[in-house]
């Protein structure tokens, strides 16, 4: 990404005096930092950052800076990541498929947490006394856009099994799971609690750390979703769950940690028969709206900085490449005085967003200005 290094307070003023023709990220440091504080200050436990949700060094830097010390990484290269910034920095290597080279790249950084779902990944660790070996556990539960279930996780059964074989093998046990991601229903974190402790207790082990996963939703649709009552029914279904044999809790948000932090300008390239042509799309900034639903949270400028506020109809929109995938969707609701280029400002921006940009046919966003309020 290119960084801009002039500062601006509002990014309608500057579309207006900039007039991109390109897409821009617009990043917001405080916004980024106040909502690390409000994990730390909610969360009933060490709250950890999934770098795959947005690794750009200057996010890593502002959440070191606001108190973060240990990093969800799912390879050596995020591993360096985060070392570049904070060589301190605990790795809890929440991947739980590695081939040999990631162990040995993974051991040489010294991780200190490593998750399992299944036994020939236990037994491919070699290894593991004295480490904290997390067993992924995965279940039936509802409540995510899309379930994580699908490709990681051990069912309760297996992952009794796994947690007998890191104590017998001295490893220290711990489970971790992540109810999917945009989770908005607080009762898949309260499912998988009572699981864990069921499991623990079959197994006849205590748990050293209890890792509740990502998931929490970032405010992509109304009403804006309510972290405070997820941390108060985490920490309320661990009471009631494990009773004072309760084990430490970590979290690993992604989405939530970083989703407000950046908003993403993209300009009207062509309005015509209910079709709106943007400068970029899928392959670029918009990528996860194949998979989640159309975010309503966006603002539509005209060109001198004026909102557009006309009654909102349903539109197509599609992205610049030649493509015919490259499209949005049916149902994005813009303002019916929308013209040829004029502003969209994409809220909530920061999750997934950066980070899966690709260069497909000569675009995606690669500019970010830089905020300060
Ligand atoms: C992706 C991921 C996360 C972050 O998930 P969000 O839904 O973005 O919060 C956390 N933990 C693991 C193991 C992941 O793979």
């Amino acid at each position: 990404m290119v960084v801009q290094d002039t500062f601006y307070s509002d990014p309608a003023k500057w579309m207006a005096r900039e007039l991109p023709d390109e897409p821009v990220f617009f990043y917001d440091p405080e916004r980024l930092t106040r909502m690390a504080r409000r994990f730390i200050d909610g969360f009933p436990g060490e709250v950890t950052y999934a770098v795959k949700a947005n690794p750009d060094p200057v996010v890593i830097e502002a959440l070191s800076r606001a108190g973060l010390q240990a990093f969800d990484v799912a390879s050596p290269e995020e591993m360096a990541l985060v070392r570049d910034v904070d060589p301190k920095a605990r790795l809890h290597y929440h991947n739980p498929v590695r081939s040999k080279a990631e162990v040995a790249a993974a051991r040489a950084f010294g991780v200190v947490s490593w998750s399992v779902d299944r036994m020939s990944e236990l037994e491919k660790l070699g290894d593991i006394e004295g480490a904290e070996i997390a067993v992924r556990l995965k279940l039936p539960v509802a409540g995510a856009v899309y379930d994580f279930g699908t490709k990681f996780g051990a069912a309760p059964e297996k992952a009794v099994a796994l947690l007998r074989a890191v104590k017998d093998r001295g490893g220290v046990p711990s489970i971790t799971f992540h109810p999917g991601t945009q989770c908005r229903d607080a009762q898949a974190w309260v499912a998988y609690i009572a699981a864990s402790a069921r499991i623990a207790a079959e197994a006849g082990v205590t748990l050293h750390r209890l890792n509740v996963g990502g998931g929490f939703p970032a405010h992509r649709n109304d009403p804006e979703p309510d972290l405070e009552v997820i941390f108060d029914a985490i920490r309320d279904a661990v009471r009631a769950s494990f009773g004072d044999d309760a084990p430490a809790l970590v979290c690993e948000p992604g989405r939530a940690m970083v989703a407000e932090a950046f908003e993403l300008a993209l300009q009207v390239k062509a309005i015509c028969d209910g079709a709106v042509f943007l400068n970029d799309g899928i392959y670029g900034g918009l990528s996860e709206w194949r998979d989640l639903s159309p975010s309503q949270r966006l603002t539509a400028y005209a060109q001198d900085g004026t909102r557009r506020d006309g009654e909102t109809v349903a539109n197509t929109v599609f992205g610049p490449t030649c493509d015919s995938l490259d499209r949005l969707s049916d149902q994005v609701s813009l303002p019916e005085d929308l013209a040829e280029g004029d502003y969209l400002l994409f809220h909530a921006c920061g999750a997934y967003s950066t980070a899966l940009v690709t260069r497909f046919n000569g675009y995606g966003a690669r500019k970010i200005v830089t905020l300060m309020r």
